[in-house]
């Protein structure tokens, strides 16, 4: 198994959880861009968004909406990204979503 994301759900490569289920695991980016910054991914392999399913993409999205709240970023404002696609800055072919928050946030993004 070549895929880093794939080896973290297998537990090969260490992360710092913060949230899983049968179908996602979320945990803290080990180069964070933000107070709070959370990788959310299936525990199924994507290559991008482009290949997933809506079912796939709404669990990441409500399981991101959840922590936001946990992580107490809900009410000030947080950030939703998907980076897809070598000018969209996916640097690994693993499908995730990043939540962002505890800081303002500029836009447009770079
Ligand atoms: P992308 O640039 O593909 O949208 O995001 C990949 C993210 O994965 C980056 O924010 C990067 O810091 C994070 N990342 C890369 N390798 C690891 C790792 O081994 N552990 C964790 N927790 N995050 C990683
Ligand atoms: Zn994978």
């Amino acid at each position: 198994m070549n895929c880093l994301f794939c080896r973290i759900i297998a537990g090969e490569i260490p992360s710092t959880k913060v949230y899983e289920d049968e179908n996602v695991l979320a945990f803290r980016d080990i180069d964070p861009q933000a107070p709070v910054h959370i990788l959310l991914i299936p525990k199924k392999h994507f290559d991008s968004i482009l290949e997933a399913d809506p079912e796939t993409v709404g669990m990441l999205t409500e399981v991101a909406k959840k922590l936001a709240v946990e992580e107490g970023i809900a009410e000030n404002g947080f950030r939703i990204v998907i980076n897809t696609g070598d000018e969209g800055g996916q640097s690994v072919k693993h499908l995730h979503m990043h939540l962002l928050g505890g800081r303002s946030m500029e836009w447009p993004p770079g």
